[in-house]
C-alpha cells in the first residue's frame, strides 16, 4: 500500500467509521429515518473525497503491464505495446470516467 490516495482514503473511512461508531453510541437518540440519514451523509462525504481523488490523480497503472506500457516476449528483451493500455502504461480510474460522463 504506498498509494498515497489509498491510504488517504484509508485514513479517511476510518475517521469515518470512528464518527459512525460514536454516532451509534448515541444511536438510541436518533430516529431510524436519521441513522439512515447519517450513513447516507457519510457515502456522500466518503464519493466526494473519492471522486476528488480521481480529478486531482486521474490515472492509476495499467494493472496488466503495472505502468510500463510493455507486454513482453517470453525471453524479456523483446516487447509491444500492452493490449491493455495501447503502450501508455497508465489506466483511467473509475471515478475518472464516471465525472468525464457527467460531463456530457
Ligand atoms: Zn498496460
Amino acid at each position: 500500500m504506498s498509494d498515497p490516495v489509498h491510504a488517504v482514503l484509508l485514513g479517511g473511512s476510518s475517521v469515518v467509521l470512528a464518527g459512525l461508531a460514536s454516532a451509534a453510541n448515541a444511536a438510541d437518540t436518533l430516529s431510524r429515518p436519521e441513522q439512515i440519514a447519517v450513513l447516507v451523509i457519510a457515502a456522500l462525504v466518503l464519493t466526494g473525497i473519492y471522486l476528488l481523488a480521481c480529478t486531482v490523480w486521474p490515472y492509476a497503472n495499467c494493472p496488466r503491464c503495472e505502468g510500463s506500457g510493455k507486454s513482453r516476449s517470453p525471453g524479456g528483451k523483446k516487447f509491444r505495446n500492452c493490449p491493455r493500455c495501447e503502450g501508455t502504461g497508465r489506466r483511467e480510474r473509475l471515478g475518472r470516467r464516471l465525472l468525464r460522463k457527467g460531463d456530457r
